[in-house]
């Protein structure tokens, strides 16, 4: 057990280390869709590792094809279980006109953390860092590894590859991410369920050039027009309902366990639509939102392209158009099953209309209970002071399936982020608060998995 008061002075004495160590991580700006920080990716690695040394830990640099994964920790001895956390050290572009302050210029605001990446992902990596540090000072009987990639934001391509080194990045006996966000501040939440995609352009050409309607229309083929007719076939617009056959007939729909868990938090409609800045939505009723938004495949369009977009009306017949649509996928379902039901589908409605495959991601299924999910209740306790409401994610981390179709072994989250730091988001921010609730929730973690058996 983690004593109160022993933490509580630990995370007080780490404070100004904490602050220092964050203000240099989000002074790197470690963008990984941009080729010209290239350099500055490398600067990040490096302080990574300086970072998980100067804290005692050992770490390395492993290398990819990509950009490199960081790895490092305390390895006490094989005897004991191995735990990996989870987090990314790259960070989104910061370009939206809305910054107040240059965004790789870290501020400390009395404890308000300033600077693109202060909240995604660099600061709960820290956090954990830390709570792992006052376990390993416990002589806690286990094994705390770090995974930092640096490929999160665009995909994790090399990721994958990284995990086959496994002499640098040892086999764990579980796994916890902590790279998601909370519902509303003051009341944690564990996703345990992350949605997938699969994205496809369906492209229609029925000539070589544009014609002119007047000389042409009526004889013409018209490829928006036919492939309007796809999206609407596809989709019902009124209802969000997917009209591909079979496309859910692996979906598992959430248990009323679930569902009692979901409407425990903190998710508001208002607030929701308030964010996203939606003056309608498809339904009013909170179940049904965080049911669509969490537990329910979607289809949408993106795009339509072709024909004329400049001012005005153009009389002319398009010679080809191409419909962007994607979907976010469940667990059971998979992108592969999806892809060739959708093509089947659009080969009966139009045989014309070429297929093509986009993204893929993976859904991902965690647990609801057991005694990882146990441990993580009491652990979030010991942080925050309130046990945490399961609730699941509709994005998707392609990096949590690579582990867990690397490893097999439990996969558990335990974000620190708040709606309002602003993930993606002008402004980001992190705090103190949510940074010392997550060092005691890392300790009472580790502590918790220490005591289970192997
Ligand atoms: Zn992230």
């Amino acid at each position: 057990m983690v004593n109160h008061q022993h933490i509580r002075t630990f995370v007080n004495e780490a404070r100004p280390q904490f602050e220092n160590m964050l203000a240099q991580m989000v002074e790197v700006p470690s963008i990984s869709m941009d080729p010209s920080r290239a350099s500055d990716m490398r600067r990040m690695a490096d302080l990574a590792v300086h970072c998980l040394t100067e804290l005692g830990a050992e770490a390395q640099v492993v290398e990819t094809d990509g950009y490199p994964i960081i790895s490092g920790g305390w390895m006490i001895g094989p005897r004991y279980p191995t735990v990996t956390v989870y987090n990314h050290m790259d960070v989104q572009p910061a370009q939206e006109p809305e910054w107040k302050q240059e965004p790789f210029a870290f501020r400390n605001d009395n404890g308000v953390y300033h600077g693109r990446g202060a909240t995604d992902d660099k600061g709960p990596a820290l956090a954990a860092l830390f709570g792992a540090q006052f376990a390993v000072e416990q002589g806690l009987p286990i094994n705390i590894r770090f995974v930092w990639e640096l490929e999160e934001e665009i995909g994790s391509p090399h990721f994958a590859d990284g995990l086959k080194d496994r002499k640098a990045i040892p086999q764990p006996n579980s796994v916890v991410v902590s790279d998601t966000i909370w519902i509303a501040k003051g009341r944690p939440a564990v996703p345990y369920g992350l949605r997938g995609l699969l994205g496809a352009r369906l492209i229609l050409r029925t000539g070589t050039k544009d014609a002119h309607s007047g000389l042409t229309g009526g004889a013409a083929r018209n490829p928006l027009a036919e492939l309007m007719e796809i999206a609407h076939a596809c989709l019902d617009a009124k209802t969000g309902r997917v009209k591909i056959p079979g496309f859910y007939d692996e979906v598992v729909q959430p248990t009323k366990a679930e569902i009692k868990s979901f409407l425990k938090s903190g998710f508001q409609v208002s607030r929701f639509k308030k964010a996203y800045g939606f003056q309608s939505i498809r339904t009013s009723d909170p179940i049904d939102v965080m049911r669509c938004i969490w537990a329910a495949p979607t289809f949408e369009i993106h795009g339509l392209t072709g024909g004329y977009h400049g001012p005005g009306v153009k009389t002319m017949v398009p010679s080809q158009g191409e419909l962007k649509i994607s979907m976010r996928l469940v667990p059971s379902q998979t992108p592969e099953a999806i892809f060739t039901k959708l093509k089947r589908y659009v080969g009966t409605l139009n045989p014309n209309v070429k297929v093509e495959q986009e993204g893929v991601l993976q859904p991902f299924q965690g647990l609801f209970d057991g005694p990882y999910v146990a441990a993580v209740k009491r652990a979030v306790k010991g942080g925050f002071g309130k046990e945490p409401v399961f609730v699941r994610e509709g994005g998707s981390i392609g990096a949590v399936v690579t582990m867990q179709r690397a490893w097999k072994v439990p996969i558990l989250f335990m974000g620190l982020s708040l709606p309002e730091h602003g993930y993606h988001a002008p402004n980001e921010y992190f705090d103190w608060g949510q940074a010392s609730g997550g060092m005691k929730t890392f300790a009472h973690y580790f502590s918790e998995l220490a005591r289970m058996v192997k």
